[in-house]
């Protein structure tokens, strides 16, 4: 469903999110303090509007009460990012995210009223490290601590067998996590069974230990196991 957006501050984060809510078909009113960074989001969003986010009375001429939803993505000076979550509340906007730099900043954002907090450079910063060192790795998401969801594609080893043989059944199988869905062309097989085989250009979306799903694809070929043998525990994860 299409919505009124705010996007106050238009640094990458911000300019980034701000494009990308517009191509979602979200209504989204971009705003800045600095001219410049206003007049590169010319055509990327519905509107855009040079203003100090910290004047209530600019916020209530742009009737920012009607929005539904508010992104405050302020990063470097959190006591502006702080009062202007706080304003925005005052407005009775419905829902609110605010950009956090550290844990500290996160909590007190969520006392001051912000519905969700959240830490592009902590999760950006997650993502990289996992992509760039896990090879295989297409994307990676942080669900909770070091517990993620990927999207892989799989060793060359394992194509032609089945995710049971490929060590693949299940969080009790050998790498102990959860293929949710096989991508083959533009379809998608949702839980596959233990006995589809997984065929050249498959992609994996599997859950788990971001450890254990990165071991996936480092494992060498001999570790494949034939069909009929015992299933390993899940090995520990110190
Ligand atoms: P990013 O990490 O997203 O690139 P940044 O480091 O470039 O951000 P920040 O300090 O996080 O910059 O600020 C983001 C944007 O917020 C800047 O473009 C800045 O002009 C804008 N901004 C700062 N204070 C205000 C304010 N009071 N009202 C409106 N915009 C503001």
């Amino acid at each position: 469903m299409k919505k009124q957006v705010v996007v106050i501050g238009l640094g990458r984060f911000g300019s980034n999110l701000a494009q990308e809510l517009y191509q979602m078909g979200h209504d989204v009113l971009a705003i800045d303090s600095n001219e410049r960074k206003v007049q590169e989001m010319l055509g990327q969003v519905t509107y855009m509007v040079k203003a100090d986010a910290t004047n209530e009375a600019v916020l209530k001429e742009l009737s920012i009460s009607d929005y539904d939803v508010a992104v405050v993505a302020i990063g470097t000076d959190i006591q502006t990012n702080m009062l202007v979550t706080v304003l925005l509340k005052s407005f009775g906007i419905p829902f609110i995210i605010s950009r956090a730099n550290n844990r500290l900043h996160g909590e007190t954002l969520e006392r001051i009223g912000a519905d969700k907090v959240v830490y592009p450079e902590h999760e950006a910063g997650h993502r990289i490290a996992h992509m760039q060192f896990n090879p295989g790795l297409m994307d990676y998401m942080e669900v909770v601590g070091d517990f993620g969801i990927s999207k892989l594609r799989p060793p060359d080893h394992m194509v032609k067998s089945t995710l049971e043989e490929a060590g693949l059944s299940g969080p009790r199988d050998k790498y102990g996590v959860a293929v949710l869905a096989i991508r083959r062309g533009r379809e998608y097989i949702l839980i596959p069974a233990k006995d589809e085989e997984i065929k050249p250009g498959d992609i994996l979306i599997v859950a788990g230990k971001t450890e254990q799903i990165g071991r996936v694809h480092s494992a060498p070929k001999e570790t494949t196991r034939p069909i009929g043998t015992a299933t390993p525990q899940p090995q520990k994860v110190t």
